[in-house]
Order: C-alpha cells, then sequence, then structure tokens
C-alpha cells in the first residue's frame, strides 16, 4: 500500500503522520491513537509496526479457593458476565471447602520434524543410540535453564508417515512457559541430525499440545448445597451431570462448553502476562485427545455429592515473555500472590472449572440470558449513543420492555431525550 513502504523502520510519531496522509485518519482519530499510547516505547519493544496500546477492562474474581488457600485472580476481558460467573462458581466452591488442584508434570515439548526420510527404522535407532548425545546438544545451546535445575529430559520419535519422522524433545523449563528456550534447543538438535545424518529437516518448533504439562481441579459439593429458587439440589446435581454428559457426546455443545471454561482461564493467562493463543491451541487439541472433541471437564454425581474435574495442559509462566516487561502484570501476579509457576497452574485451571459450573448451573436452570441481561443491556445502550445520564433509564426500559435489540434501543433513547 502506497505510504507504507519500509513503515517499520518510521519511529512512532512517523507511523502515526503516515495515517493521517495515506488511511485517511483524521486529527482527532490520530489523538485517541496518541493517547492511548500510553508508553510508546514499551510498545515498541513489545512489538512491531506499534501505533497505539489497546485497553481491555481488566477486574477481580472473588471466592477462589484452591488447596486451602483464597485467591484474588486479575482478569481481562471484554466479555460482560464472565467475571461475575467466575466469583459465583467459586463462591459455591468456597463454601463446601474449595477446590484441590495438582500438577501431573511439568515439561515443554517441542519437535524436530525430519522430511524425506529415506529408512526411517534407522532415523530411529540413530535417535535410540544417540539420545544422550541429542540431550547434551538441548542443554548446551541453553545452558542456564540446566543451572537453574532444568535441562532436556529425555526423546521419543514418532514416525508421521514413510517420509516423515518427529523427533519429541522434553525439557524441563523451570519458572518459564519455554518456548523460546525450547526452539533454541531444537534447533541445536535440528544441526546435530544434519551434520551426523545428512537428514533433511522440515521445522524444528515447540508444540502447543503439552501433554507434558498437564493440570487437574477438582472439586466435591454436596447436593443440598445446589438447591436454588425452589429446585432441589438433587435435581439441579443431575441436570449438571447431564449437561457435562451432553458435552462428552456432541462437539456442538463440547464447543461451547470449552469456550465457557476458557472464558475465565483465557481472561486470567492474559492478566498474568502469558500467552493465551497457546494456552488456547493446546486446551482444544486435548479436548480431542481421544478422536473425538469433547468437553473438557466432566461433572457427575457420586451419592449425595456432586464432583467436578478439570483437566488441561495449562504451561504457564512466572517469568519470561512479556511477563517482565508489562508494569500492570507485576501488579498482578502480586495480586494473585503466588510463588510460581506451579501454583499459578493450579489456581487459573481451578478458576476455568469455578467458571465452568456457574455457567452449567445458569444453564440448568434461569438460562443465561438472565444473568447476560445488565452488563450487556448497558453496553447496548452505550453503543446506540445513550450518554452517562441517560444510560441507566434506557437499561430499565429495555429491560421492563423485554427487548434487547439496537433498532428498540434508539428508539427509546430517542423517545427519552423528546421527553
Ligand atoms: P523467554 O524467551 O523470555 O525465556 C525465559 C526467560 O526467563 C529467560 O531469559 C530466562 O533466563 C529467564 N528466567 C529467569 N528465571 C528463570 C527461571 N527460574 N526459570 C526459567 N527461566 C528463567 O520466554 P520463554 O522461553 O518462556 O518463551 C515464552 C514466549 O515465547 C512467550 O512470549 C510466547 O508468546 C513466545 N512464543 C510462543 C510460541 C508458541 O507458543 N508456539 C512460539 C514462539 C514464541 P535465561 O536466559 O538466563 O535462561
Amino acid at each position: 500500500m502506497d505510504g507504507f513502504e519500509k513503515y517499520y523502520r518510521k519511529n512512532w510519531e512517523q507511523r502515526l503522520e503516515v495515517l493521517i496522509k495515506q488511511a485517511k485518519l483524521n486529527k482527532q482519530q490520530v489523538e485517541l491513537l496518541k493517547i492511548n499510547a500510553q508508553d510508546p516505547n514499551l510498545g515498541e519493544t513489545m512489538i512491531e509496526n506499534f501505533i497505539t496500546q489497546y485497553s481491555l477492562p481488566e477486574g477481580l474474581a472473588l471466592n477462589l479457593v484452591v488447596n486451602d488457600k483464597e485467591y484474588l485472580v486479575p482478569m481481562v476481558t471484554e466479555e460482560p458476565s464472565v467475571i461475575a460467573a467466575a466469583s459465583h462458581g467459586a463462591g459455591i466452591v468456597k463454601r463446601v471447602g474449595g477446590f484441590r488442584a495438582k500438577i501431573h508434570e511439568r515439561l515443554m515439548l517441542g519437535q524436530v520434524v525430519c522430511e524425506n526420510v529415506s529408512d526411517a527404522v534407522a532415523l530411529q535407532t540413530y535417535f535410540k543410540e544417540n539420545e544422550s548425545s541429542l540431550l547434551d546438544c538441548a542443554n548446551q545451546a541453553h545452558p542456564s535453564i540446566v543451572k537453574r535445575g532444568g535441562g532436556a529430559r529425555w526423546l521419543r520419535s514418532r514416525v508421521l508417515a514413510a517420509d516423515l519422522v518427529s523427533l519429541d524433545l522434553a525439557v524441563d523449563v523451570q519458572e518459564a512457559m519455554g518456548a523460546n528456550m525450547l526452539n533454541t534447543m531444537l534447533e541445536a538438535v535440528a544441526q546435530k541430525i544434519i551434520s551426523e545424518c545428512n537428514q533433511d529437516i522440515l521445522m524444528s518448533i515447540l508444540s502447543n499440545y503439552a501433554t507434558e504439562c498437564l493440570v487437574s481441579a477438582t472439586c466435591q459439593i454436596p447436593v443440598n448445597a445446589l438447591a436454588k429458587n425452589g429446585i432441589s439440589g438433587e435435581k439441579i446435581a443431575a441436570k449438571l451431570a447431564q449437561a457435562s454428559r451432553l458435552a462428552q457426546l456432541d462437539p456442538y455443545r463440547a464447543a461451547t462448553h470449552n469456550k465457557g471454561i476458557m472464558n475465565g482461564i483465557d481472561a486470567a493467562v492474559l492478566a498474568s502476562g502469558n500467552d493465551w493463543r497457546a494456552i488456547e491451541a493446546g486446551a482444544h487439541a486435548y479436548a480431542a485427545k481421544d478422536g473425538q472433541y469433547r468437553g473438557l471437564s466432566q461433572w457427575y454425581v457420586e451419592g449425595e455429592v456432586l464432583k467436578g474435574e478439570l483437566t488441561l495442559p495449562l504451561p504457564l509462566g512466572s517469568v519470561g515473555g512479556s511477563i517482565s516487561i508489562v508494569p500492570l502484570v507485576k501488579v498482578n501476579h502480586d495480586l494473585l500472590n503466588f510463588k510460581g509457576a506451579k501454583e499459578l497452574e493450579t489456581v487459573i485451571v481451578s478458576l476455568g472449572l469455578a467458571q465452568n459450573l456457574a455457567a452449567l448451573y445458569a444453564l440448568v436452570t434461569e438460562g443465561i440470558q438472565k444473568g447476560h441481561m445488565s452488563l450487556q443491556l448497558k453496553s447496548l445502550a452505550v453503543s446506540v449513543g445513550a450518554k452517562d445520564t441517560e444510560i441507566a433509564q434506557v437499561v430499565q426500559l429495555l429491560k421492563q420492555q423485554g427487548l434487547r435489540d439496537s433498532k428498540s434501543a434508539k428508539e427509546i433513547l430517542k423517545q427519552l431525550r423528546k421527553e
């Protein structure tokens, strides 16, 4: 596009100038970009072609008790009701003792994918016979992680097709999420394979299907704690278990079930400075681990108790990436008050289960819209131009008339202004 040649070489102010000349933004629009930029130097160190800072609301989920400790969980989200639902689900579980959560293992996996393989068996034999020198090679590529007590742990190889073999490397990345350090190690291992086997390599990259970094949360709720509006706790528990079964059977429902879980997990992952796309990718791959996409959580009734369980790959860092660069992330870590990556993972998996409980509870009782309504009507009122002094009235009239569309909201606002 004209005017955008070598855009990345321009400084921040020059980039904004181009937007006036070439993208036809007016002065007020550019002013908005400037005001929101907050700290252009920070932005420029984080991403390319930086123009502004796009902010999302941050709120706190309350009531989350995990392994007998209560947490404040900062969540960054644009979606109304997510934080209220997380706090509600966490509150139900807090009253009956809180969540238990555990880490199964914490290793990151990466792949060196060999292509044009002429003899897969011979290549696999080479990997087996040279396991310790391949692990040494990985460790020498990032010695500081070995000093910290981590490093490459094991190798395995998988034949994906007659000509494609993946060498998988498992690394203890300590407090980091580990993508960059793992990628460095994988590229070193790839070079060794090229030089020792004259083998073509297609790519070397970590896998976000982090099956060696699983985390689980569980909870147990006496069914009588679930009673609401004259509906017995027993009936609600049975419906929750049925909703869980539905998400195991039907991918159409499973996707929405898991989206509800990720509403909480993504928001907390983002606030913690971690890479939420990596977590999303891993979670959905894990949901399809047996060949069919299923709900990540399960709820079932045993005797008088509703039991819930959520397991997913959750490779979160307490250091690395943007974590030490973004000042707000430090504040969020202090609010969370956790001691290391493993504890952070137990908190966030539990938040996902709390979020799931609240969503299913609403769905099988009063429906999802009731709880969603007030904030959504507020957003609707703002979107049709209601000013601060008009929002409450527009929301009230929409509620009274059972309306929730923009045409009605506009008419109500017009009517209000006439009066
Ligand atoms: P970094 O590249 O920032 O590496 C971690 C850093 O933390 C290192 O500098 C390390 O120091 C330092 N560190 C300090 N204390 C510790 C400790 N106790 N344990 C471990 N490290 C420590 O981040 P990651 O390697 O974690 O990679 C995460 C980033 O990679 C994210 O930004 C992610 O978005 C991105 N990414 C993700 C990909 C994916 O998911 N597919 C692909 C590529 C990148 P030292 O150098 O001394 O070891």
